[in-house]
Formats: structure tokens, sequence, C-alpha cells
């Protein structure tokens, strides 16, 4: 079979300025076939993005030059290209999952490369489809979500999801493992919270449920977390 050249190869952008996490990210990126470019500042990935098109990009929020949510702001004034953040605080993702900042993913510090790599993939696969094969053969994920029609597949399958457990489903899908509370699901799921108190976030959960089970009968990935509230189950 033949190399992808390089013309060929989803191009990403890795804008981090501590070395040994650059290099990690871009072994890991190159490992899956695609190619790892590398800003250390704001400003130089800035003067890149200016010259060159990349199809991704992960960017650290603690840059010595500008705060990653800032810049990230001035990417998306001029761009749609997925950025997954990289962060090392707590207060930050709270920031990021409000999901004002026009981010696609995040991943918190420290993380696996190779989680790292599988989240790349999977926007990428979501935004434009054709990927390379992977190298390391990632086995098809339980869900995949495509946004254009704004269904969620489970299992290979198409689920009839209305707005708001579609909204509830994607959000855990991106998320997978980490509880989110009532209020959280519904803050991000209904426009006016306030207009829906009798639609409730447990009614939309039972029914998304009962959903994944016309696919799986023994499906238990969405797991209530007594007195904090729902998580997608992690593993595949
Ligand atoms: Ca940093």
């Amino acid at each position: 079979m033949e190399q992808n050249t390089d013309s060929q190869r989803k191009r990403i952008l890795i804008v981090e300025d501590e070395p040994a996490i650059a290099d990690n990210i871009a072994f890991a990126v190159e490992t899956e076939n695609m190619l790892p470019l590398h800003a250390a500042t704001a400003g130089k990935a800035w003067e890149f993005l200016q010259r060159e098109t990349v199809d991704l990009v992960v960017l650290d929020v603690g840059l010595p030059d500008e705060n990653g949510f800032d810049f990230c702001r001035r990417i998306r004034a001029q761009s749609d290209v997925p950025i997954i953040f990289l962060t090392a605080r707590k207060e930050e993702i709270d920031r990021i999952v409000g999901l004002e900042i026009g981010a696609d993913d995040y991943m918190a510090k420290p993380f696996s490369p190779r989680e790292l790599t599988a989240r790349i993939r999977a926007i990428l696969r979501r935004t434009n489809g054709h990927l390379p094969p992977s190298k390391s053969a990632e086995p098809e994920p339980m869900f995949s979500v495509d946004q254009k029609t704004k269904t969620v597949f489970y299992k290979g399958h198409a689920l009839e999801l209305s707005r708001y457990e579609f909204r509830m489903l994607e959000l855990m899908i991106r998320h997978p493992g980490q509880v989110f509370s009532r209020d959280q699901l519904m803050e991000y799921a209904w426009e006016e919270p306030d207009a829906s108190y009798d639609r409730t976030v447990d009614t939309h959960i039972k029914t998304l449920r009962s959903k994944l089970r016309t696919v799986d009968p023994d499906s238990d990935c969405l797991q209530t977390r007594r007195g904090f509230g729902y998580s997608l189950r992690a593993e595949k």
C-alpha cells in the first residue's frame, strides 16, 4: 500500500509551550499517521494560521504570551477549525465545558497522548469524515455523532432522539465518564431552563435509556450517579 504523502495527512497544529508535552503529542499524532506541526506561543501559532491551513488545533490554555481562551476566540473569529484545549486547572475545565469558548473538546493534564489522538480522530471523523486508517487499529467507538444531521449512532444504529435528548447525550459522549448534575444537563440542553421545569432531566434520561436498549437490550452505559447526576460509561 502506498504511504500517505504529507499533503494527504491531516495537519494537527500543537500550540504548547512545554517542549516535553509538545513532543509527546507530536509523537502520538505521527503514530496515528497525521502530521504534527508545533508552535510554542500564541503569536507563532497565529502567524502560522495566517499562512497555512490545518485540520485541527491542540491548544494549551496556559501559554506564555496569551491566554488560550482569548486566543481561541481570535481563531474562532476567522475559522471553524476544530480546537481541543489542554488544561492543567480544574476551574478552566468548567469554562470549557460551559462551551462559550467555542472549543470542540478538552483534555485535562496529565493526559494520555493515545486518548488525545483518539479524540482528535473522533472530531475529524465528525467534521470531515475522511481519514487514513489508524495504524493502531482503534476499535469503532460505541457512539458517534453526525453534527450535520444531528444524529447519534449507537453501535452503528441511528437513534431517533428529541432535541433535548440529542443535546444531553452528545454532551456526555464528548466527555465520557464525567458526571453531570441535573442542573448542568438542563443548563446545557435546554435553551430556556425555567420554561421547561415540567420536562425533567430524569424523564429524558429514562427515554434515552430505553432508546439505547432498543439497539442493545443489555445497554447500561448511561449511568445514574446517586446524589450527583448522570454519566456515560467510558469503556467501549
Ligand atoms: Ca503551558
